[in-house]
C-alpha cells in the first residue's frame, strides 16, 4: 500500500482495527459486506483543491475534475492486483461513517459544517476507505479534534442549514430532479449550478489550502457548464465520467436554464 500511495501522491492515511461502530447504513452493509470478515480498514485522503482561473465558475470544486469515483475504483483495482488481497472499497456512496473513521485516524478536525478539515488541504478532500479481509498492522484510534467553532460557515450558509436546522442544503437541491419553481429560486441563492461551496469558502481553516498532488484532479478540468459544453459531453459519451453527470442530462439542462436566466 505504501508503494502505491507514494506513487499516486496520497500522503495521508491510517490503518485502524475494524469496529462495528463505523457502520452507518446497516442494510447496505449487510448487502455488500456480509460475506466477508473484515479485520481492519485503511482510511485515506484524496485532496482535490486546485487554484482557479480568473473567470467565475459555476460548478462546485469537487466536480471540476473527472469523477472521483473513477479515480477511486482504479486505485482499488491497482491495490488488489498488487497485494493479491480481496478488498472492499468505499468512497462517498458508503455504508460507513467516513468522517468518523478519518477522525479516529487523526487525519483532520471535525468542522461545524460536518466536514473533515485537514491542516494542509482544508476540507477539499475526498475520503476513501479500504476494508481489509486479512489481518493488518493497525494504529490506535486517536481522540477527535474539533474546528475553531467560529461560526463563519453557519453565518455564510444561504440556506441556514448548519447547526441543527432541518432546512435543505443547496448542494442537495442542485441534484434534485423535478424541482418546483420555488425550489429553483431557492437553489439560486447559492452561486453554482452544481453543488455549493460557500460554507467551505468562508472557513478560516480553508484560507490557504495546498493544491492537490494527485494528477487525476489536475487534468481535464471543467470550471463551467453551459448548453454547448453539455452537448459536447453527451455527444462524446463522457457525461458519466463527470461527478455532475450521475443525475442525468435533463436535470443539468434545468440547472443551466435556471442559472443563466438569473444571470
Ligand atoms: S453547501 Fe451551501 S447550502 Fe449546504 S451547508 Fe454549505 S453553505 Fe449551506
Ligand atoms: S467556519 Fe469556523 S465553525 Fe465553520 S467549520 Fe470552519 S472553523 Fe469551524
Amino acid at each position: 500500500m505504501e508503494v502505491l500511495f507514494k506513487k499516486e501522491g496520497i500522503e495521508y492515511y491510517t490503518t485502524l482495527p475494524w469496529n462495528e461502530k463505523y457502520v452507518k447504513n446497516k442494510d447496505m452493509w449487510a448487502n455488500q459486506c456480509k460475506e466477508n470478515t473484515v479485520f481492519a480498514l485503511t482510511v485515506f485522503l484524496m485532496p482535490y483543491y486546485v487554484k482557479e482561473p480568473l473567470e467565475e465558475r459555476n460548478l462546485s470544486r469537487y466536480a471540476i475534475a473527472k469523477d472521483y469515483h473513477v479515480y477511486f475504483d482504479c486505485l482499488l483495482k491497482q491495490y488488489e492486483e498488487k497485494s493479491g488481497e480481496k478488498v472492499l472499497g468505499f468512497c462517498d456512496h458508503s455504508p460507513l461513517y467516513e468522517v468518523e473513521a478519518a477522525l479516529d485516524g487523526g487525519l483532520g478536525v471535525l468542522g461545524k459544517n460536518g466536514l473533515l478539515i485537514h491542516e494542509k488541504y482544508g476540507s477539499y478532500v475526498f475520503i476513501g476507505i479500504f476494508l481489509h479481509t486479512k489481518p493488518m498492522v493497525c494504529s490506535i484510534p486517536v481522540p477527535h479534534k474539533e474546528c475553531l467553532g467560529c461560526g463563519a460557515c453557519e453565518q455564510g450558509c444561504p440556506a441556514k442549514c448548519i447547526g441543527g436546522s432541518k432546512k435543505r442544503c443547496l448542494s442537495a437541491l442542485t441534484q434534485k430532479k423535478n424541482r418546483t419553481q420555488e425550489e429553483d429560486k431557492e437553489m439560486l441563492r447559492g452561486k453554482l449550478l452544481w453543488g455549493c461551496d460557500l460554507c467551505q469558502e468562508v472557513c478560516p481553516l480553508n484560507r490557504l489550502p495546498c493544491e492537490t498532488p494527485l494528477s487525476f484532479f489536475k487534468e481535464e478540468l471543467l470550471w463551467n457548464l453551459d448548453e454547448s459544453i453539455l452537448e459536447r459531453l453527451v455527444k462524446k459519451n463522457t457525461l458519466s465520467q463527470r461527478a455532475f453527470g450521475w443525475r442525468g442530462e435533463k436535470l443539468l439542462r434545468q440547472n443551466i436554464a435556471a442559472i443563466y436566466k438569473k444571470g
